[in-house]
């Protein structure tokens, strides 16, 4: 057996066990053992019998001397075993647990771990946990209790699997001496960084001898978690800087200046300072990989166009790739508008657009579309520049798809989402960051205002004053119900958008936008909303990522708890992008706690990054970025807020990179979350 071994192979497990366990993601026996507590119950107070007390929470060890099942007046059932070491006998009671008959056995020593009480007029022990106490064997590695007696570890459970059950699989694993527990951490590592070895932190996570050994096991397997991700990342730094260019770029100056002095409006200092980063890098031998981060509408794809302009001139076709067909479809006008004056051919290449034919493909200078892109097994003639937008809807293994279709293109990604200086470190790593922190001159801050229930009516009373025949338009936007854009979401939105037409807004114009239309339906209800024939756009979070309707000044979330704050601040940057003064409404069904206050953040902040980083804090990075989102890993044991474990992790990391030959394990560990990226971008 090894850690590698699949779960229903494992004593007592079996398939129906297994198929449990996978719920909890747990397939081999490494999974299970890496499933750690969230908590401990202290029973590690171990009490004579003579000197408890009522109101305590202690463990005594006895031997049982009667057991017996009674039925109360009510048809209750009640089990009374006595159970006595040398100083005294105690009651120890249970309810509706009939089964204890065949397992607390008279005679047999056993630990009860438990709350002693009154019952009745006798010191009672009441519905203890208990464990049979065996003989210890010499030189047996054998814990003598795991349930009870101790620091008992609670875990994480599922239908059918409870911590009890996770305790007897996961000890005898631990201790068995079965498994060979190699530690994959370099010697001087674990001794500068002042760690455990693998073997003990894993034993003393789920069996701490106190609470100290606890926190140095946790210490060191939160280290691992965030060095694995530190070393990758590292790694893949490294391996990119090793990369050289298949043509060095050279800039035009003239040529950039002219493009620049064409545009109808001046560019922000923020947006010049990328440009010029960019820039940089365009000029080196080795590929650029830059993420360019900026809030909706802060200009990314002028900054972007400008990049493929640059590539233009020296020859080199670009391709940008969006996440969403509306989005891809967008940025496909913009670029048109932008670039096709200086002469360059732009192409879409979307799910339900098709190339014109081949040999037109071969020609464009430039293709905008979605992941169709990867998908469709396009050849590109020469790539020099691949630009990904949103590039944290795609995972790594995706990006790299798309790279490889030139020789070493320059790789320009960019994101709205707000990234937490923490997660820019660790994650992100490898990428050079550009940060337009700036908004263009003229726009105004979004005034936000979260609306509890009772001011629901005023609220919707309010929007028909605004947009009813005036040139202002809402957007309304529904919660997703489950994960994704399901049936069940589009269901509850057509729901949604009924009871808006029908008895909210029965003399306004509304549309309806969701994922499941048809990319002809979709563009023709954004078309409609565009030209202003629509008031208001009842829509999923689809429009997070995409539409600009500068007209559009009232952004109303529903439920909108249960949107992430960084979520809400892209929802948000789809008003507020014209001259005019534009409103966020947050309708929320709660008004108190600590969920309410969140939202309330939202009305006096308006910096991206920092709402990203409350929401770090209070949630997590799976409920800021959405699970399904990749890259996310979500970490067991460390924080992405944990700052100097980071830092810690970092310079672990940076201190053996260079050089991973003499760690074949580590090289391993890498090899796999390779491949697990691969085949999770397929
Ligand atoms: P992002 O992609 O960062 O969300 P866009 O690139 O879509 O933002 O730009 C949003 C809008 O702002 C577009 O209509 C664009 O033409 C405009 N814009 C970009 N830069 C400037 C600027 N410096 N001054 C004024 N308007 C700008
Ligand atoms: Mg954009």
């Amino acid at each position: 057996m090894n850690l590698k071994t699949p779960i229903s192979e494992l004593y007592m497990v079996g398939p129906i066990y297994a198929k449990r366990l996978a719920k909890l993601n747990i397939n081999t026996v490494e999974d299970l053992l890496f499933h750690f507590p969230f908590r401990y119950d202290d029973f590690s107070l171990i009490s004579k019998i003579g000197r408890v007390q009522p109101g305590e929470t202690v463990t005594i060890i006895g031997e049982v001397v009667s057991f017996k099942n009674e039925y109360t007046k009510n048809g209750k059932k009640l089990q009374k075993a006595r159970a006595r070491d040398d100083t005294k006998e105690i009651e120890i009671i249970w309810f509706n647990q009939t089964f204890l008959a065949n397992v607390i056995r008279v005679g047999e020593t056993f630990a009860f771990s438990g709350k002693v009480d009154w019952f009745g007029r006798n010191i009672s022990m009441v519905a203890p946990d208990y464990e049979q106490i065996r003989k210890p064997i010499p030189n047996s590695h054998y814990l003598l209790s795991i349930h009870t007696a101790r620091l008992v570890p609670v875990y994480p459970e599922t239908y059918g699997v409870s911590s009890k059950w996770l305790r007897s699989r996961i000890a005898p694993l631990l201790f068995n001496n079965q498994i060979e527990f190699k530690d994959y951490l370099p010697e001087k590592i674990i001794k500068d960084n002042n760690l455990i070895d693998l073997e003990t932190a894993l034993k003393q996570i789920h069996f701490p001898d106190n609470l100290m050994m606890a926190e140095k096991a946790r210490k060191r397997l939160a280290f691992d978690e965030l060095f694995l991700i530190q070393l990758s990342v590292l790694k893949r730094k490294l391996e990119w800087q090793k990369t050289v260019v298949s043509h060095k770029f050279s800039l035009n100056q003239e040529k950039i200046l002219d493009f620049t002095s064409k545009l109808p409006f001046t560019l922000t200092n923020a947006q010049n300072r990328c440009i010029k980063e960019i820039l940089g890098d365009l000029e080196k031998t080795q590929p650029m990989n830059r993420l360019l981060e900026g809030d909706v509408g802060s200009g990314k794809t002028v900054v972007a166009a400008l990049a493929i302009y640059v590539s233009y001139l020296n020859g080199f076709q670009s391709v940008l790739m969006a996440p969403t067909e509306i989005l891809a479809n967008q940025h496909f006008q913009t670029l048109k508008q932008l670039l096709s004056p200086f002469g360059l051919q732009i192409e879409l290449v979307t799910g339900s657009s098709k190339l014109k034919t081949e040999s037109r493909k071969q020609k464009a200078d430039v293709f905008v579309g979605t992941h169709a892109l990867i998908q469709k097994g396009i050849e590109f003639e020469k790539l020099g520049l691949v630009i990904i937008d949103e590039q944290h809807r795609f995972g790594v293994a995706q990006r790299g798809l798309l790279v490889k279709k030139g020789k070493s293109p320059h790789v320009l990604t960019m994101t709205a989402t707000p990234i937490p200086r923490t997660i820019a470190l660790t994650i992100y790593g490898d990428l050079d960051l550009s940060i337009i922190d700036e908004l263009p001159v003229g726009r105004q801050k979004v005034k936000t205002w979260v609306v509890p229930k009772l001011k629901r009516e005023p609220a919707y009373k309010w929007i028909k004053e605004r947009v009813k025949d005036t040139s202002e338009q809402a957007f309304i936007v529904c919660p997703l119900i489950e994960e994704s854009e399901t049936l069940t979401t589009v269901k509850s939105v057509k729901a949604e958008y009924e009871k808006l037409s029908q008895k909210i807004f029965p003399d306004l114009k509304l549309g309806l936008l969701h994922g499941k239309l048809k990319s002809k339906e979709k563009d023709e209800v954004i078309g409609r909303f565009r030209e202003g024939s629509l008031d208001i756009l009842v829509s999923t979070p689809v429009v997070e990522v995409g539409i600009d309707i500068p007209q559009a000044t009232i952004m109303l979330i529903e439920a909108s708890d249960r949107f992430g704050l960084a979520g809400l601040h892209q929802l948000r940057g789809r008003v507020g992008r014209g001259q005019k003064q534009s409103y966020c409404l947050l309708f929320t069904e709660i008004d108190t706690g600590k969920p309410f206050e969140r939202l309330k953040s939202m009305e006096i902040n308006h910096i991206g990054s920092e709402l990203a980083e409350i929401d770090l804090k209070m949630r997590g990075p799976g409920e800021v970025y959405g699970k399904s989102q990749h890259g996310f890993v979500d970490l067991k044991l460390a924080s992405f807020t944990d700052y100097d474990l980071i830092k810690e992790t970092k310079e672990a990391a940076q201190s053996i990179v260079q050089d991973l030959k003499p760690y074949p394990m580590l090289q391993e560990i890498l090899e796999e979350k390779k491949k697990k990226e691969i085949i999770e971008a397929n």
